[in-house]
């Protein structure tokens, strides 16, 4: 999901999770881990190999993230936004990726969903 902020109802993250049911989210251990400074909960996560941890659901060929709630292209908020794991905080939006065929792009082909609209056109 976006690293944007979503506090806009409108924000069409909030109205996708294709990401979030699309990709394998692993990350490196410590975020998972209070002692390390992690603020992933770790109930939410499954270890992927010594180094990394992974979001439950998103380690299968038809991933889904645990903490997505709804139903992709409705109303799919992050039950873990603020404390979610770096490679969410990281994926960009097609809104603010300039590659023509971003992952974003791809996650919501394959889940139905039309490319974003550039802003201020309706995106939900
Ligand atoms: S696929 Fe794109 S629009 Fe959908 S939740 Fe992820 S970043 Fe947001
Ligand atoms: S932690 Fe939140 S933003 Fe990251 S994949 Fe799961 S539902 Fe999406």
């Amino acid at each position: 999901m976006s690293r944007m902020s979503v506090q806009d109802n409108h924000h069409p993250c909030l109205h996708c999770g294709a990401c979030c049911s699309t990709f394998r989210v692993s990350f490196y251990w410590t975020e998972s881990e209070p002692a390390a400074g992690g603020v992933v909960p770790a109930e939410l996560t499954d270890k992927l190999n010594d180094f990394r941890a992974v979001m439950k659901g998103t380690n299968r060929p038809d991933p889904r993230c645990i903490a997505l709630e709804g139903e992709v292209g409705g109303f799919t908020p992050c039950r873990i936004y603020e404390n979610r794991p770096t490679p969410c905080r990281d994926f960009l939006m097609a809104l603010d990726d300039s590659e023509l065929d971003s992952a974003c792009d791809r996650a919501r082909e394959k889940h139905g969903l039309p490319r974003l609209k550039p802003w201020p056109e309706q995106n939900v």
